[in-house]
């Protein structure tokens, strides 16, 4: 590893770190001709399929693109980002093992929100509100009761959503 202030080969791991799910390693390393002190990261890469939109355009792999559907979802959440980067990296994990070769965005969606019914309600809801595209009322209560069993309150962000999108046909909470 080159020494990314002076360019010398002659550099040394002073610390080796496993993260806690065992998937990447961190090192320190310090140059020995400089004294320049840089931290390294090694990662199992994962070969991840194709995307498929819906209008049948096919894309490579964007992890950039999975955590800002997270980020976006959980906006103003109190999830702390290594948590937010774990559940990105089991998203892409998943995709890995299945072996496909292409993956429809449905299918990352669907992959998306299990990971955040497990994060944050709010953020999960406020997903699948925009994700689905909800036949009914019916069908998004049945969704915000799913993950609230004790909801009831007018003032949920679910039972807003819900409003917002069954427009007119607003029925008693
Ligand atoms: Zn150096």
């Amino acid at each position: 590893m080159r020494c990314p202030a002076c360019g010398s080969e002659d550099t040394h791991v002073t610390e080796t770190r496993v993260s806690e799910d065992g998937v990447e390693i961190r090192r320190r390393r310090r140059c020995l001709a400089c004294d320049r002190r840089f931290k390294t990261v090694e990662r199992i890469e994962l070969s991840l399929p194709y995307v498929v939109k819906k209008n049948g355009a096919r894309l490579e792999f964007d992890e950039k693109k999975l955590r800002a559907s997270f980020l976006l979802a959980l906006r103003k959440r109190p999830v702390p980002a290594e948590i937010v980067d774990a559940s990105v990296r089991k998203v892409e994990e998943k995709l890995a093992a299945s072996g496909e070769r292409e993956v429809s965005t449905q299918r990352i969606g669907e992959l998306v929100m299990l990971e955040l019914k497990k994060l944050d309600k709010v953020a999960y809801i406020r997903f699948a509100s925009v994700y689905r595209s909800f036949q009914d009322v019916a069908e998004f209560q049945e969704l915000v009761a799913e993950v609230s069993p004790r909801s009831g309150g007018g003032s949920s962000p679910g039972s807003a959503a819900a409003r917002k999108r069954s427009g007119a046909k607003t029925r008693g909470a």
